[in-house]
Parts: structure tokens; sequence; C-alpha cells
């Protein structure tokens, strides 16, 4: 059962109006549906822009932020519950212990740092949350041929590409999440290397 939602988003707005609009409408989709939103608690960006969509439909906005960040004057100040920790990495950990999907929105290096960590950690069967990216108006269509890089040339295993969600449209996105089936993981180092120790 999808009920909370870690939403990765960049600290910035974009330069497209379509990457303000995907975060409002994935905030309203998810208050709709009643799943609530942890996120950063910054109110700057697409990050500011997805917690006031989910508040002004009546959703609840957590944001898990570091103290440095809130003495600079940088988090939400409207929020359902502001989570206040010492340090970035405890952030993670709180913002994964919370939910129970990731999605990820366009966004920096922030964002894709935080994406990869949850990413890498089902890669691993250390857990087995959705995590989604939001490919809204191809914003990551090169990350998305990377990959596919990384798996043509054996540093990713097919399976483990399968372990991220993609989609385009943010009511979608919701969807997949709910009947997303995490791949098994449990062997995966032996699989992979099947054909590399054959010397
Ligand atoms: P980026 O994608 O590089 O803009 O980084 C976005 C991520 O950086 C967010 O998810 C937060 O973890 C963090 N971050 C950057 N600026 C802020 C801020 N003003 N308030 C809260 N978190 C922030």
């Amino acid at each position: 059962m999808i009920k909370k939602i870690c939403v990765f988003c960049g600290s910035n707005s974009g330069n497209k109006p379509e990457y303000v609009q995907a975060a409002r409408e994935l905030g309203e989709n998810m208050a709709a549906s009643g799943i609530d939103l942890v996120y950063g608690g910054g109110n700057v960006g697409i990050m500011g822009e997805i917690a006031n969509a989910v508040l002004a439909r009546g959703g609840k906005a957590v944001g898990v932020i570091p103290k440095t960040l809130v003495d600079k004057e940088l988090a939400h100040r409207s929020l359902t519950e502001l989570r206040v920790v010492n340090t970035m990495h405890e952030r993670k950990a709180l913002m994964s212990e919370l939910s129970d999907a990731f999605i990820a929105l366009p966004g920096g290096i922030g964002t894709l740092e935080e994406f990869f960590e949850v990413l890498t950690w089902a890669q691993l069967g250390f857990q087995k949350k959705p995590c989604a990216l939001l490919n809204t108006s191809g914003y990551y269509d090169h990350l998305i041929s990377f990959i596919g890089k990384m798996v043509s040339d054996g540093f990713l295993h097919e399976s483990h590409r399968g372990l991220m969600v993609i989609e385009k449209n943010p009511a979608a996105v919701i969807e997949k999440i709910k009947s997303h089936k995490p791949v098994c993981t449990d062997k995966w180092l032996n699989d992979f290397n099947l054909n590399r120790n054959d010397y």
C-alpha cells in the first residue's frame, strides 16, 4: 500500500514551464489520492512547487531538512510537519524510512544523488520500494540512454534497469508505482558474472 511518496526534485525551477507544471500536477494527484509527500523541506524551486500544490489540495507534506538549511532560512514554514536533522546522511535515511516509494522529478545533481542512492539500495536488495523517474518533456532522455549504455557495456544487469519506473505523465507515475513489482535481486552478482569468469 502506497501511503507516502518521497519526491526528489530541483531546488531550482528550471527554465521550461513544463517542469513546474509537472510538479504541481504530481502534488495535486498525490493529495487527491490521499498520498502524503515526503521531501527535502525547502520552499524553493520545484521543491516548493510540489509542497505548495499538495498543501493547497488539502494533502500532507512532510519536510526533512538539515539544521544548516533551516538556519539559512531556506525551510518551508507552512508544512504539515518539518523534521530537522543534523546531517544530509540523516536526512536521506529518514526520508527513506518514512516513505513507501520514491519519485525523482526534474532537478540537478542533488536530485540525481538522492535518486541513485535509493536505486543502488534497491539493486543490492537493501530496500524494495519502487523508484520512479518522471521524465517530464524528455528531461531525462540522455540519462535513460546512458543507463542503456551501462547495460550494453556490462556495468548494469538488464533486470536492474527494470527497477526504475520511467513515466512522463505525473498521474500515470502514481499508478505505475502502485502496480510495480520489484525484481528479485538476491543472487545478482553471481548471475551477472557468469560469462566473465571463464578465464
Ligand atoms: P538540486 O537537484 O541540485 O537542485 O538539489 C536538490 C536537492 O538539494 C534537494 O532534494 C535537497 O536535498 C537539497 N536542497 C537544495 N537546496 C535546498 C533548500 N533550499 N532547502 C532544502 N533542501 C535543499
